[in-house]
């Protein structure tokens, strides 16, 4: 441990140690102020502020529509309900677990791709190997808040007559040449749980231009009845409460000036790690703008230090870590048995998710604090031939 170094860290640490993630939410009084009304009410679901905060991000990505719902996750499984999609949709294996599981609650078979080398995100020219006659739609994410390539997905999906649907859970606030995430494919699904930059406790928002889709979600969020109790589809309760949007309304001020510092500390730890032998970074091309939701480093594995060991030798140092995504969906027990071992492989994939190595990135982690991390790492990794194996 560099003891010139560490006081940063230990500060951090009295209260009570260097968190992996830390929520800025909104001051309570605006939070307040916004609630207090509509608690009077008795109106407490689904209701005014629900509805503000749907026409507020309707028009702030300039889609038709914005339906609110109790998670991403319900949003995913209300977009395929909603759209009649059965049959097969490819989907990253480089994702979140609840990418894949909206599927399985459809009865729907996924099918991973690969992905791309560089951003880390689903590789269209590998989706397109994997279209059979049983592919209905396909599933883009935008790993970390990094836009995939919406304009290669989209190309293919109207040539072989596909849904296209993203999960945009890390990405409110991501554009993609000046374009805001949100507004592209069939409909997309933003998360607004305590992990993500915009925060509502929990809750989901599905942004689409399609009138018919909007309608048969509002629906399917309130178990499929649009007033007749006499449902349209099958749905659930996926309703939004009143309380969940009053901090998503309260916390939209703050949402620039996170994505601002977001990126400012992925400056950072790029610049302070990018010399070191065998580390690379997700890349955000061109003009893109990533809400860097998340920061992974990325090691090659060598003999003396793996992904796994970094972290260890991390945390030891008082550093958390975690290792989003590994395992990667192919390889975890519930999804496993969807992909054969004659499929198309999944070399990229499997490269990265290896050696992906997570850091704390939030608003209020200091400049100072970032720097003793990167000294933490650069120590250990330049010094890693003397570290021997106490694993
Ligand atoms: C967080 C996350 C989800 C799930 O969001 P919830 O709002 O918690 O349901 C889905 N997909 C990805 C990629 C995520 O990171």
């Amino acid at each position: 441990m560099n003891p010139l170094i560490m006081p940063a860290i230990a500060r951090e640490r009295q209260t009570p140690s260097l968190r992996f993630m830390q929520p800025t939410l909104p001051a309570w009084e605006d939070v307040a102020s916004l609630y207090r009304e509509v608690y009077k009410s008795g109106l407490i679901t689904n209701a005014e502020l629900v509805e503000r905060l749907e026409s507020v991000v309707a028009e702030r990505l300039r889609v038709k529509h914005c339906v609110a719902v109790s998670s991403c996750t319900s949003g995913l499984m209300l977009v395929f309900k909603a759209l009649g999609i059965a049959g097969e949709v490819i989907v990253p294996s480089f994702t979140f677990s609840a990418s894949g599981e909206a599927l399985l609650w459809n009865g729907i078979r996924p099918v991973f791709a690969d992905c791309e080398p560089d951003t880390w995100n689903i590789d269209p020219l590998d989706v397109a190997r994997r279209i059979t006659s049983r592919t209905t739609a396909i599933l883009g994410v935008h790993i970390h808040g990094n836009p995939a390539d919406t304009e290669s997905l989209t190309r293919i999906a109207s040539r072989s007559d596909l849904k296209l649907i993203f999960d945009s859970a890390h990405a409110f606030g991501s554009t993609q040449q000046g374009k805001p995430i949100g507004t592209f494919g069939d409909a997309e699904v933003f998360s607004l749980s305590p992990t993500k930059l915009l925060v509502a406790g929990e809750g989901g928002l599905v942004t689409t231009d399609d009138s018919f889709l909007a309608r048969r979600l509002r629906a399917a969020r309130n178990y499929g009845d649009l007033g007749g109790y006499d449902p349209e589809l099958q749905g659930l309760n996926a309703r939004m409460s009143e309380f969940n949007a009053a901090l998503a309304i309260s916390g939209m001020p703050l949402l620039k000036k996170k994505i601002i510092r977001h990126n400012e500390i992925a400056q950072m730890y790029t610049r302070l790690l990018s010399d070191l032998p065998g580390i690379t970074f997700q890349h955000v091309r061109g003009d893109n703008v990533s809400t860097y939701k998340d920061f992974s480093l990325h090691i090659v594995p060598n003999r003396k230090l793996s992904s796994d060991r970094l972290c260890y030798l991390l945390h030891k140092r008082s550093v958390p870590t975690q290792r989003y995504y590994y395992p990667p969906l192919h390889q975890q027990k519930i999804f496993s048995s969807y992909h054969h071992s004659t499929d198309l492989p999944l070399p990229v994939t499997e490269h990265v998710s290896e050696g992906v190595v997570n850091l704390p990135i939030y608003e209020s982690l200091s400049d100072q604090t970032i720097t003793a991390i990167c000294t933490e790492i650069r120590d250990i990794v330049l010094n890693d031939h003397q570290q021997g194996f106490e694993l």
